[in-house]
């Protein structure tokens, strides 16, 4: 078997006004997504999604840029898999929707799943967490974030992930009224649904360390990105002066990246992301993870089709804990999707079929073209 064919859909869908949402500066105004697609001479069709961000187009040109390295070579060659440098994430971006949609095609050749290729007594479900969080506003009523959360219970999830909100300076909002806000959310769920925070990397070291004191008080599962990734000194001191795991690394997508964290102890739990960094990469990293006891819990923003890539890969972990699923990704999400895979009380079915076991829903690239720019605007109040 050969391929013949790589190409990459680019696409999205504007965010209603009502939906837009503003998180630190940038209010969000649509959904994006990049989806490589490789075809082969006998009529299979492997798909992986590449974690779109502000370069679809980019992501394009990259994937164009490898084809000729790949066209007329056997889909199982494992020589013809790019690898991300760690450099240039739209190139690593590329990479990692080419080795998606290769262990898919690679599944449907061999008849198996992706979770079971890689680890034959795999899950066949996997846990998720609602994750969003990022609607509120310091500005209006922050307690949208409690009725959000109330909502996922309802839906049926056993864990969410909330965000810190809108840039505190613009409502003078300090640590103490934060947690005033983590401590009415902790004693309204009750207990009902685990809760994690995400930083997003925008707090100083004093600021998480008294952070990371009341959340572990409060019961949450972890604390992610606090403080900026580059300051691995510090995660390594706020990682050991609490027992609340601290994570991060979404942004990481080599081993290489990720081995300084490991060896000094700076993350509890690493967050690689297979539509970042590849399905091969990631596994990479949780087997060098494994040798320090660090679990993971893979990153995954963005649409269905990573969800799924990202959800084979916790399937095979030798400690699946929980997937990410974006909560705030509109109909774009799973509308890629022929057939949206089954969530229930808080668990993701993979499907039964070989490789990701999804197919492409028809005529993507009419039913949501492209809008060049960026995702999200830079606000100022
Ligand atoms: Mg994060």
């Amino acid at each position: 078997m050969k391929i013949t064919d790589i190409q990459t859909l680019c696409l999205s869908r504007p965010h209603e006004s009502e939906r837009q949402w503003v998180t630190a500066r940038y209010r969000t105004i649509k959904a994006d997504c990049a989806i490589v697609v490789i075809t082969t001479d006998e009529g299979l069709q492997g798909i992986g999604e590449a974690a779109a961000y502000g370069w679809p187009r980019q992501i394009q040109q990259w994937v164009d840029w490898l084809k000729p390295d790949l066209i007329g070579h056997d889909p199982l060659d494992s020589r013809i898999v790019p690898h991300p440098n760690g450099r240039s994430r739209p190139y690593d971006c590329a990479v990692a929707g080419i080795d998606c949609a290769l262990w898919d095609l690679r599944g449907q050749i061999e008849g198996q799943r992706v979770a079971q290729m890689l680890r034959a007594d795999a899950q066949n479900r996997v846990r998720v967490y609602a994750s969003s969080g990022c609607r509120y506003d310091w500005n209006q009523r922050p307690e949208q974030l409690i009725d959000e959360t109330l909502s996922y219970i309802d839906q049926g999830y056993t864990a969410c992930k909330v965000r810190i909100g809108t840039e505190w300076a613009w409502a003078g909002v300090t640590v103490d009224r934060f947690l005033g806000l983590m401590r009415e959310l902790t004693q309204t769920v009750a207990g009902r649904i685990e809760l994690m925070l995400d930083g997003n990397q925008r707090l100083t070291e004093e600021q998480a360390l008294t952070i990371a004191r009341e959340l572990e008080r409060l019961g949450f599962t972890w604390f992610e990105e606090p403080i900026p990734q580059a300051d691995l000194d510090g995660y390594a001191r706020l990682n050991a002066a609490v027992d609340l795991p601290i994570t991060g690394g979404e942004q990481y997508t080599t081993l290489e990246q990720f081995r300084p964290y490991l060896e000094k102890r700076a993350y509890a739990i690493v967050q690689p992301d297979a539509g970042m960094c590849g399905i091969s990469e990631a596994v990479r990293i949780a087997q060098a993870a494994a040798r320090y006891g660090v679990d993971v819990c893979p990153h995954s923003w963005h649409n269905g089709l990573m969800a799924l890539a990202n959800g084979h890969f916790v399937a095979a972990l030798p400690n699946p804990r929980v997937l990410e699923v974006c909560m705030i990704q509109g109909p774009l999400q799973w509308g890629i999707l022929a057939e949206q895979p089954e969530i229930e009380a808080g668990w993701l079915k993979l499907p039964d079929a070989p490789g990701l076991g999804v197919q492409l829903a028809d005529d993507l690239e009419t039913r949501y073209p492209y809008l060049e720019g960026h995702y999200a605007i830079v606000v100022e109040r």
